[in-house]
């Protein structure tokens, strides 16, 4: 089937969809961007991603950032072309084309707007049943973790260096030996005193909207939650590690390099958190999964 992708200001198919090469996303890494769920064509939290959109592109100076109520008409339009069910929605936005140079362009630029959709979503039937591995990379990120930008190089190496030993991720540690997070998740864990911890939102993260939402649901379900730094020693000796993302819904780890977490199973809480993710995906309606605010 032809998919169609959205190009500042047209909808072409994704073949024929191109950007300028002098486009500052392309040249500088001068762009920022989302990954939303789609759910039986529902956009989940969507709020929350326009949120932290209009955040990221005030904290890198976009002169004329594009209204989240514009967003949202093209989402819908892409998602009804595509015919979307389950999938993800992408949009991308740069500060826009102009010729190569460090300064911003001045404010008579247009940022760039790019959306795409992609059919399918989250961890595979395998994983989410037994579990997935994490391979321990030292964290080679800036020092803005959490902006959403498209400057992912870091993440990309460390994504493939676990790939490359037939981990799921990267589990990425700052060179003071605390855990950040995975290279496209936010990772918990569960003590001794069944307490789940996850690092505090800061400079040195991503604010996961799926991390928002999963601490939401741990405390509805009457679960103690402390946002807290943590040793790598501290995961590997927890009673239950898991991962939070978009694409990874609440994924529970059984094995971080060659020590097994849980004794190599999904732990208790991490398997309740997953199902009650997944009952909170299954509540969404296209009458109200739209609203921005
Ligand atoms: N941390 C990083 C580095 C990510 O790239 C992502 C998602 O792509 C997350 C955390 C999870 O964020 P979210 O739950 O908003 O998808």
């Amino acid at each position: 089937m032809t998919r169609f992708a959205y190009v500042n200001g047209r909808y072409e198919t994704q073949r024929s969809a191109s950007v300028s090469i002098e486009d500052r996303g392309y040249q500088f890494a001068d762009g920022v961007y989302e990954v939303i769920a789609l759910w039986n064509s529902c956009p989940i939290d969507l709020l929350g991603h326009m949120d932290r959109l209009e955040r990221s592109m005030a904290e890198v100076k976009f002169p004329n950032p594009p209204s989240r109520t514009a967003l949202k008409v093209i989402a819908q339009e892409l998602v009804r072309l595509n015919r979307m069910g389950t999938g993800i929605l992408y949009v991308q936005i740069n500060r826009g084309a102009a010729p190569r140079n460090h300064p911003f362009p001045g404010d008579h630029i247009n940022c760039s707007v790019v959306m795409t959709v992609r059919h399918g979503l989250g961890p595979s039937a395998t994983e989410f049943q037994d579990g997935v591995g994490l391979k321990v990379e030292e964290d080679l990120r800036w020092l803005r973790r959490d902006i959403k930008t498209i400057g992912l190089l870091p993440n990309v190496l460390t994504k493939q260096a676990a790939k490359s030993v037939g981990a799921f991720e990267a589990l990425l540690v700052n060179p003071d030996g605390t855990v950040t997070e995975a290279s496209t998740a936010n990772i918990w864990l569960v003590g001794a005193d069944g307490i789940l911890v996850t690092r505090p939102l800061g400079p040195e993260v991503l604010g996961g909207i799926t991390r928002a939402r999963v601490m939401a649901l741990a405390k509805d379900a009457g679960r103690k939650v402390r946002e807290a730094t943590f040793t790598l020693d501290e995961v590997l000796s927890a009673r239950e590690v898991f991962l939070t993302g978009t694409t990874t819904f609440v994924l529970p780890v059984s094995k971080i390099d060659e020590t097994l977490i849980s004794n190599g199973y999904p732990g208790e809480v991490a398997c309740d958190l997953r199902d009650r993710y997944l009952t909170f995906l299954n509540s969404h309606n296209k009458e109200t999964s739209w609203y921005v605010g």
